[in-house]
């Protein structure tokens, strides 16, 4: 009998091409992992195609080594989906379909050598221990009407439907998802929900296995995060994919789960810039969970406070169907809100009398305050009283941030490329010894408050504080222990947490994010403030928010002080409108770097004229505008000129085919192989 030969479409994890054709003479599928040689080493890639025949000399192909059968294939709709989402974000397939994989499944090293017996799935399901549920019973709450009226339209839905669930914070929007969520599971179907970073939200976890493990079994859980060691994330990788895990929580990788028999897709905090990837494959999680539940033709649910105007224009279009929530859940009233003009005030280390009253009102009344402040460090700068110097990395076009070491001791951080550096005893241009801290961050507020308020405990949470793995879940958990009474922090601590005795919350140098230049500056800002104003006064009722700043009249702050978001989204998409910004333009953005500016210009030029060209022989010249090249604010990082070239188009089709082309001759071009360059498409900030 003659050998089975089929031909196999193989994607790789590389940057350019592909698929390759190889033969199999064993059985194969698509959505198989398998072995080959490529190049001069083997590699593991996925079928994605079975061809009749290669798309080259069928003597040049070269044979699959080896077909892994100890997964089941992948599913053709997750092929499907991935295959969306690298034409939509223009990479190659590979790029998109590897790296969704936990990385033993797509390391070579797993499957050879002595220790490789059996691979890592088998070694896994040897060790496999029985999963505890540490599941307690948990109450649950009667709806309110709200609540129970978006519960009801979510279940009625047939189909695809988005629903943008509109809630204030502390409405219960948690509720609204776990009562969808044991409806989905009730008629068989599974859940995946997203939220914006998981280590922040111990608490979602916790109430989510509370509640739901009852319905879908203690191994009905599984939580995906990037925070996971290789093996967590194989194991719970692969429950999904055998399909023991009904209810899959989240951060923007597990988009990719690779999920059989969804029947609903919830966003939490749909709004936040934690779902975009900044490197690699550029994607947003929101956007790709709205197609895939499209494709999929199931429910979605995003949830805000302060909706994405992306979001909030698709409910004015009909396109997604608002469910409101205005009120919030444990009947006590939102946190009143109060602009501290600081441009006649005397201030004692940042702190504003008002503030520093009310803290000791609230603390005396055995409440907890949190002070925001987004600037972690001790201080954004060293300065020389004498000459003006001023502490920059000689790396990038920053400053050095100055940080409270071990011991007391000060360091200078660059935040941007990461050097670090010991303070000089002298200023390194004058010799004066007089250098002083310039501004404030967390860890000198967080120096004040203690000698301040000497009788409370003091905490600080932010990203140096929660470096070692676990930390920032204890640090919380202490907080919500009753063992913290004030809590100094970054944006880590504005989002999502429901804590019970927070009274106060005082935002300091909100001012440092409103004169950006990027467009969505204000959009964010706002979102931000709503959201820590939101941890104020959650179960008891009566918070405040004493907001320090210098610019009261801000329509961002003026919406604020009646938690305005819908006349806030009003303006800010009359001004978007006027401008043909996004949402009422889509836009891409190529940039590049190199050591030297000018490179970066030539190469954005020479790739500015090919997308002219293009545009007219695809009759697109006049849907599509194409910017001058930039530089970018931070110019040198690390070394590395940047600049960019934005794209701007009305005509959603028109852009990606013009992306298409574009790609295909950048890649073609000598020129772009002298530097570093990447095309992101819907970019966040500009
Ligand atoms: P959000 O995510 O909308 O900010 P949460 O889901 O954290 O709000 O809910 C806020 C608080 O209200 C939580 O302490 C939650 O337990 C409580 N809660 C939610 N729904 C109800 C309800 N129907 N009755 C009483 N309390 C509720
Ligand atoms: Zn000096
Ligand atoms: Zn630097």
């Amino acid at each position: 009998m003659r050998p089975v030969t089929n031909w196999v479409s193989v994607v790789l994890d590389l940057p350019l091409g592909g698929p390759f054709d190889y033969r199999a003479t064993t059985a194969v599928a698509v959505g198989d992992r398998v072995i080959v040689p490529f190049g001069h080493r083997k590699m593991i890639g996925v079928v994605v195609d079975l061809p009749s025949e290669p798309s080259y000399d069928p003597a040049l192909v070269k044979d699959v080594e080896l077909v892994l059968q100890d997964i089941a294939p992948l599913s053709q709709s997750w092929i499907k989906f991935a295959r969306f989402a690298a034409e939509y974000y223009q990479r190659p397939l590979g790029e998109v379909i590897l790296p969704a994989l936990p990385s033993p499944l797509r390391s070579l090293a797993a499957y050879q050598g002595k220790r490789a017996a059996g691979g890592p799935v088998a070694r896994l399901d040897k060790r496999r221990k029985a999963a505890q549920s540490e599941a307690m019973q948990s109450v649950v709450p009667t709806l309110s009407t709200g609540q129970q009226a978006a519960v009801d339209a979510i279940g009625a839905s047939e189909g695809f439907k988005a629903f943008l669930l509109f809630g204030v914070t502390g409405s219960g929007k948690t509720e609204v998802y776990l009562h969808a969520a044991a409806q989905a599971l009730a008629r068989g179907r599974r859940v995946l929900m997203l939220v914006p970073e998981i280590n922040l939200t111990p608490q979602f976890e916790q109430s989510l296995r509370a509640r739901l493990e009852p319905v879908a079994g203690p191994e009905g859980v599984a939580v995906l995060h990037s925070a996971l060691s290789d093996g967590e994330r194989l194991r719970a990788w692969l429950s999904v994919q055998r399909g023991q895990a009904r209810i899959i929580l989240g951060t923007r990788l597990s988009i990719f789960a690779p999920i059989d028999d969804l029947g609903l897709l919830v966003v939490d905090e749909e709004h936040d810039a934690s779902y975009k990837q900044q490197d690699g494959l550029r994607y947003s999680a929101r956007d790709l969970a709205v197609w895939r539940a499209h494709d999929l033709n199931i429910p979605i649910v995003l949830g805000s406070a302060t909706p994405s105007l992306e979001s909030w224009v698709n409910t004015q279009k009909k396109h997604y169907q608002r469910l409101d929530l205005p009120d919030r859940a444990r009947e006590v009233t939102l946190p009143t809100v109060r602009l501290v003009d600081t441009r006649r005030l005397q201030m004692e280390h940042g702190l504003s009398p008002h503030l520093i009253t009310a803290m000791r009102e609230r603390l005396a009344n055995k409440e907890q305050v949190l002070i925001f402040l987004n600037r972690r460090g001790y201080a954004p700068a060293l300065h020389c009283n004498s000459c003006g110097w001023v502490s920059q990395c000689s790396r990038c076009t920053t400053f050095t941030v100055l940080h409270r070491a071990h011991q007391g001791r000060h360091q200078l951080h660059c935040h941007h490329c990461g050097f670090q550096q010991r303070v000089p005893k002298a200023c390194p241009e004058c010799g004066d010894q007089d250098m002083q801290p310039m501004g404030r961050g967390t860890q000198r507020i967080e120096e004040h408050l203690a000698e301040l308020f000497p009788e409370a405990r003091v905490l600080r949470i932010d990203a140096d504080s929660t470096r070692k793995k676990g930390s920032a879940q204890a640090l919380f958990a202490s907080v919500h222990a009753g063992e913290v009474d004030i809590l100094v922090g970054t944006q880590m601590v504005a989002k999502g947490h429901d804590f019970a005795n927070l009274g106060l919350v005082g935002v300091l140098n909100a001012d440092a994010m409103l004169f950006s230049q990027d467009f969505r500056a204000p959009e964010r800002l706002f979102a931000q403030l709503m959201q820590v104003s939101g941890r104020a006064g959650r179960h008891s009722g009566h918070g405040e928010v004493i907001v320090q700043t210098g610019y009261p009249e801000q329509a961002v702050y003026q919406a604020l002080l009646k938690h305005d978001y819908t006349g806030f989204a009003q303006h800010t998409i009359r001004e978007r409108e006027a401008a043909a910004l996004p949402p009422f333009s889509h836009q891409a953005l190529l940039s590049a770097e190199a050591r030297e500016l000018q490179t970066t210009l030539d190469f954005l030029t020479t790739a500015r004229d090919i997308a002219t060209t293009l545009a007219t022989q695809l009759g697109s010249a006049e849907v599509i505008t194409l910017y001058d090249p930039v530089p970018l604010r931070i110019v040198r990082v690390d070394n590395m000129c940047r600049a960019q070239l934005l794209v701007e188009s009305t005509h959603r089709p028109a852009m990606q085919q013009l992306l298409r082309h574009w790609i295909a001759e950048l890649n073609q071009d000598p020129s772009a192989r002298r530097l570093n360059w990447q095309l992101e498409v819907d970019p966040l900030e500009i």
